[in-house]
């Protein structure tokens, strides 16, 4: 005998669409999901535009910026369908400067005698023990030399808070093996494609897969996502309540307006999402999570080459920023032949004066510490464009990492997911954001489907 669902009452859960908080890369994943899945949603975007941070902005001169040298994988392009409309980037790398120099980043600094003593002497007394914080975690692996002159005040620089106060698990966002660091390195050599490293952690990193930019900017990976979805997508419609009851999310509110919803898929900054839940304690301790705030001054230069290499980190408390990104050495396109743009990043809090100094005065301040690597930096300089966003990377503080890993597992309500960058509080580049989210919905689908068969 074959036992039959109550398809009614499937059918009337069914009905009620799920709400999808935010439509940049995450949402519109999901999205796509759940459309392909044949189930009901509204997507409800807060900006008058889709893509959130995958965003890229053009000057009428001609130079394109992005947050930091913003690219994605091949892999993902094909993924979605827009590899065909993808330029290849052929080379990034990273250096380091310190005491007047710059040296490679792995392997340059591997040279220096006592980083590599010291690296030797962690290596061979072994990681065992327990890291009590970020400090103990890089030490161990590390050696002190690199982990005190480099990764520690990089880190602090980049999150705002100290070492000691940092959990460990910062460590995770790093790449992997020097075995696979090597290995990938020769592997952009050989094929002259920037090879991807330390940007996947969901799927393997390997030979066959490298870096692109799309040819209209990044946020065309979201206008693909996004196509043949705009009876579902509300713009200008930013979500101020997710209402729970008896555990479940029942409905969302933008302005007076209530939506009854099967479903939240939420990609707003995790401690917003705290905030916008009522009806439920479930969330209270996501709310103190912590974002660093980045500025990011993006100065247009005439020449090119400036920095020996894509990315430059300045690990030295004299200088007030932390990184300088020349990403026309890897992407040309970015700006007019014959010119190029500096990126440097400033982690700074709001409260903090250099948050609300002038764009004339940042660029100043800027121009003043870069004398240091191009002495004619003045001389070169043609004009800048200054981005801020109080939201850029998430701060894995001590304080709250137990409540932070048990909402990696779950937001604790059934029927709400948190996905994204901002939305896991993860620092996770596009490949897996989109490779989450895609697992995630799915599994709300079926766990969905299962209790709207048990009702
Ligand atoms: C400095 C920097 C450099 C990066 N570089 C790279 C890179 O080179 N390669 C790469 O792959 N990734 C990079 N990333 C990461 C990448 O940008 C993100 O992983 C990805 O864009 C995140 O997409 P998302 O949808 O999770 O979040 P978002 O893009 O932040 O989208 C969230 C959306 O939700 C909306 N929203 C928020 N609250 C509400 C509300 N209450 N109601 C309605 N809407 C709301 C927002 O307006 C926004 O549009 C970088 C990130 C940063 C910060």
């Amino acid at each position: 005998m074959t036992i039959k669902p109550p398809l009614k009452r499937i059918e009337a859960k069914e009905k009620l669409p799920v709400a999808i908080i935010g439509g940049g890369l995450a949402g519109l994943t999901a999205a796509r999901t759940l459309h392909d899945a044949g189930r009901p949603f509204i997507l409800f975007e807060a900006a008058d535009k889709l893509a959130g941070l995958a965003v890229s902005f053009k000057d009428e001169e001609g130079f394109s910026y992005d947050f930091g040298a913003h690219f994605i994988t091949n892999r993902l392009a094909d993924e979605v369908g827009i590899g065909s409309e993808c330029l290849t980037v052929k080379s990034y790398g990273e250096r380091v400067w310190l005491g007047g120099k710059s040296y490679s980043y792995p392997f340059g600094l591997m040279a220096v005698p006592r980083m590599s003593v010291s690296g030797l002497r962690a290596k061979l007394g072994g990681s065992n023990g327990e890291d009590r914080n970020a400090r103990d975690w890089f030490s161990r692996r590390y050696g002190n030399a690199l982990a005190e002159e480099i990764a520690l005040p990089l880190i602090e620089a980049w999150s705002g808070a100290g070492a000691d106060e940092l959990a460990p698990s910062v460590g995770d966002s790093l790449p992997g093996s020097i075995l696979k660091t090597l290995y990938l390195k020769a592997a952009a050599k050989i094929t002259r494609r920037a090879v991807g490293c330390g940007y996947s952690r969901e799927l393997s990193e390997n030979a066959g897969v490298y870096h692109v930019y799309p040819k209209n900017g990044v946020s065309e990976i979201c206008t693909k996502l996004a196509e043949g979805l705009a009876d579902h997508i509300k713009l200008k419609t930013p979500i101020s309540e997710i209402h729970v009851e008896n555990g479940r999310v029942v409905s969302v509110r933008s302005g007076d307006k209530e939506f009854p919803v099967s479903a939240v898929i939420s990609t707003a900054p995790a401690n917003i999402l705290a905030k916008l839940v009522t009806g439920t304690d479930a969330l209270k301790e996501v709310a103190n999570f912590r974002f660093r705030p980045m500025i990011f001054v993006n100065l247009k230069l005439s020449g090119r080459g400036h920095l020996p290499d894509t990315v430059m980190w300045l690990p030295e408390k004299k200088f007030s920023f932390f990184r300088l990104t020349e990403a026309t050495l890897s992407m040309p396109w970015l700006a007019p032949a014959g010119k190029t743009i500096i990126t440097v990043d400033i982690g700074a809090e709001k409260t903090d004066p250099v948050w609300s100094i002038s764009d004339d005065e940042l660029v100043e301040m800027c121009l003043d510490g870069m004398a240091e690597l191009i002495p004619n930096v003045r001389e070169l300089y043609l004009g800048h464009n200054v981005l801020k966003t109080p939201i850029s990377y998430p701060v894995f503080l001590k304080d709250y990492e137990e409540a932070r890993r048990r909402f990696e597992r779950s937001t604790g309500i059934d029927n709400l997911l948190s996905i994204g960058r901002n939305g896991e509080f993860a620092h996770i580049f596009m490949e897996d954001v989109f490779v989450r989210t895609r697992r995630k919905v799915t599994e709300l689908i079926s766990k969905e489907a299962a209790v709207a068969i048990d009702a």
